[in-house]
């Protein structure tokens, strides 16, 4: 089969983890790995391809800084060593990057900046811009500002919402290891590597694990969650061991990692946004028949919904579980919360009565919701 090669891509974003980039003893980076990828980036570019950096590293350049080195750091010095980190980080791509007289742009964002439609579009629009001017974006989670309930933690996702948002249609994850193996290769002598995943189905998410707990999370399970955010929006993601010279280039010339094939099919931009989501701020719980109205491509009436859970505003992005509890969707909700307790099971002729005022008949609306193949659906129910 075909794999998607790097030389044919018209934008990529490629994630750096701080294990890469950031020599762990002595908290500093490791400049000729640094100088060597940005060579390989510096190629890309001359074969007119657009490049998007997500970089890790901030916090991991802070650690001998005022003592914050420990294992475990409070949220506050977490905040504290990004912030002095960061500016370091920074330094190091425009620096590094200046040499080939190219110009680098930071953009730090926020889970709320990729969750929120305003703020996503506002941040795509900057994003396109730097583009169209010729930078590379240097990005990196916020995590000055971020609070451990509001954030991703991990870049791998973070990676994908913005290949998602800029629609790239390469993802590379450069990591300390090749690729998805079918167990951990670590622990485990019989453990097969998957040079191409067509469609992450629940099996595949299993090889993932849990996700390791902790500040920097990563691990494959995250990187799973961020091929399903990259593959659903049309970019195929790879997998690809990046603790060499030229990370890059090895890639190109056929170096072993794992390629997640991108859906073929055809969501549009806010359809896109939708399947990206990565919070949840409720779960509405439906009965067959109204599962089966969907995948018929009707919308989601009140009648059609058992229960709910969590707190949510109209215009959030929520999940749509089955009778079985399982997750089979999401959109975006046309009330908040309070207001569908007050109708959960109507008929549509019932719901004003209920209001005492005129709502929509749709509770999510069949251009605001995305199913995938009933294959891919996996998770259970859970409100955060
Ligand atoms: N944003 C974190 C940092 O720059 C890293 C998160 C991750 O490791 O994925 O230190």
């Amino acid at each position: 089969m075909q794999t998607p090669q790097l030389n044919k891509a018209r934008r990529i974003v490629i994630k750096i983890g701080s294990a890469l980039l950031v020599d762990g003893q002595n908290a500093c980076i490791r400049q000729s790995w640094l100088q060597s990828v940005i060579k390989d980036i510096a190629k890309l570019r001359q074969q007119n391809c657009d490049v998007l950096v997500v970089s890790s590293g901030a916090i991991a350049l802070a650690r001998y800084t005022f003592n914050l080195n420990r294992h475990k750091l409070r949220l506050a010095e977490k905040q504290a060593a990004a912030a002095i980190g960061q500016i370091k980080l920074a330094q190091a791509w425009s620096e590094n990057f200046s040499v080939h007289d190219i110009t680098t742009a930071q953009i730090l964002l926020t889970l709320e900046d990729t969750e929120t439609r305003l703020h996503y579009l506002n941040a795509r629009s900057a994003l396109d811009t730097l583009l169209k001017l010729g930078c590379i974006p240097i990005i990196n989670e916020n995590d000055t500002v971020a609070t451990s309930e509001i954030r991703f933690g991990d870049n791998d996702r973070l990676a994908a919402r913005v290949a998602e948002m800029v629609g790239a249609d390469q993802l590379i994850l450069l990591s300390d290891i090749d690729g998805l193996y079918t167990a951990d290769p670590k622990t485990d002598p019989n453990a097969k590597h998957l040079p191409i995943i067509k469609e992450i189905t629940p099996e595949i998410m299993a090889m993932g694990g849990k996700a390791p707990t902790g500040y920097s999370s990563g691990g494959m399970a995250t990187k799973l969650a961020a091929g399903n955010i990259a593959t659903t929006a049309g970019c195929a993601m790879a997998i690809a061991f990046g603790k060499l010279q030229h990370p890059l280039k090895a890639l190109q010339e056929g170096a072993r990692c794992s390629w997640f094939l991108p859906n073929t099919s055809t969501y549009s931009a806010r359809k896109r946004w939708i399947a990206g989501g990565i919070t949840t701020k409720g779960i509405v719980y439906i009965d067959q028949g109204a599962q089966n109205a969907l995948y018929a491509g009707k919308s989601l009436l009140p009648v059609g919904i058992k229960k709910i859970d969590g707190y949510f505003q109209r215009g959030d992005l929520i999940k749509i579980a089955n009778k079985e509890g399982l997750i089979i969707g999401s959109g975006v909700t046309a009330y908040d919360s309070s207001e569908l307790n007050q109708i959960i099971g109507l008929h549509t002729e019932e719901i004003n009565n209920s209001l005492g005022w005129e709502g929509p008949d749709e509770v999510i609306h069949h251009d605001d919701m995305v199913l995938p193949s009933p294959s891919s659906t996996s998770a259970e129910a859970n409100a955060e």
